[in-house]
């Protein structure tokens, strides 16, 4: 952004924060992607969804809460819109009734961001919405790497017999599709009984680094995103941010809760360990507002979309330099 004025939030100190129109962060809607540099989107579909729904009304009820975030990083005092157009571009036209028609919409919206070279930033949505996005934006010629926080892997085969696509699937499918570089996508968090003893087999066998609770709280926030950067390495990279990677006392408002997760501060500080990395995109996923309590999930899911857009942010301007 070197010429084009900042386009900034309205501020809460001449609006106050109850009042407007709600938006992602409070920035302006811009109906065409060729108008930003991140385009943070909403994906309101839950359809993936093996037990309890409602992140269809994650996007909603993340733009309302994120209406309390600033402008500048607390600890980084990076300034996102000075270094990025950042605007909101509304939400994907979803169907609700239907899987694969979704999927194709959700792909070619993105296909749209991707063809204007903008990058996205979204909110979900279950976990599924990874997949059409990944077909819409990432050239097979050159697979992404991954920053995957979950208390899921997400790597199942299939459900309720052969079904494959639920949002317990969606990184099989990346990996599958070549979508997603397996050696160079790491998974944090991972905990929660399982279906089988090798659930996790198939990610292991493919090269994913599975950082397990018990391996996160024994290395600590610091030497996990160590090992997070070098297993993506600087090659391009994803963030895929499942609030259930989070304690449940934190993020109580999603479909599959797992007790003895991290923290929002340990997420916050491990998103901020990922600055310097070539970062092409990120998400925020599974807040479902119908379990949540007073809006405090989605407060959460605002605050590292926030979080991820200001590495995404850095990164996009290191891009430019080079
Ligand atoms: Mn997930
Ligand atoms: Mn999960």
């Amino acid at each position: 952004m070197d010429d084009a004025k900042p386009v900034e939030p309205v501020s809460g100190i001449v609006l106050p924060r109850f009042a407007g129109i709600a938006t992602f962060m409070r920035l302006p809607y811009a109906a065409d992607p060729a108008a930003v540099d991140i385009g943070l989107i909403g994906v309101p579909w839950d359809g993936g969804t093996t037990n309890r729904p409602g992140a269809r009304h994650g996007p909603r009820a993340i733009r309302d809460q994120s209406s309390l975030i600033r402008r500048v990083h607390p600890v980084t005092r990076t300034a996102p819109y000075h270094l990025a157009r950042v605007a909101d571009l509304g939400d994907v036209p979803v169907n609700p009734a239907d899987i694969a028609d979704t999927l194709a919409k959700i792909e070619r919206f993105y296909a749209r961001v991707r063809t204007v070279g903008a990058v996205p930033l979204s909110a979900g949505g279950d976990h599924l919405v990874t997949l059409p996005i990944f077909r819409g934006i990432v050239d097979k010629r050159r697979p992404v790497g991954m920053v995957h926080f979950d208390a899921h892997s997400d790597t199942w085969d299939s459900y309720f017999g052969d079904f494959k696509y639920t949002h317990g699937t969606p990184f099989r499918r990346a990996i599958e599709e070549g979508l997603l570089d397996p050696q160079r996508t790491v998974q944090i968090g991972i905990r929660g009984s399982l279906y089988a003893a090798d659930d996790l087999d198939w990610a292991l066998a493919q090269g994913i680094r599975v950082i397990g609770i018990e391996e996160y709280f024994r290395l600590g926030p610091e030497k996990v995103i160590a090992e997070a950067r070098r297993v993506v390495g600087d090659g391009p990279t994803y963030v895929s941010f499942d609030v259930d990677s989070l304690d449940p006392v934190y993020a109580p408002g999603t479909g599959t809760p797992e007790i003895g997760g991290f923290s929002t501060f340990e997420a916050q500080q491990m998103v901020r360990g990922l600055r310097g990395l070539d970062l092409i995109g990120g998400d925020v996923v599974e807040v479902s507002p119908p379990f949540d309590q007073g809006g405090a999930t989605a407060l959460v899911g605002a605050t590292m979309m926030f979080e991820i857009l200001c590495v995404l942010a850095e990164a996009l301007a290191a891009r430019r330099k080079r």
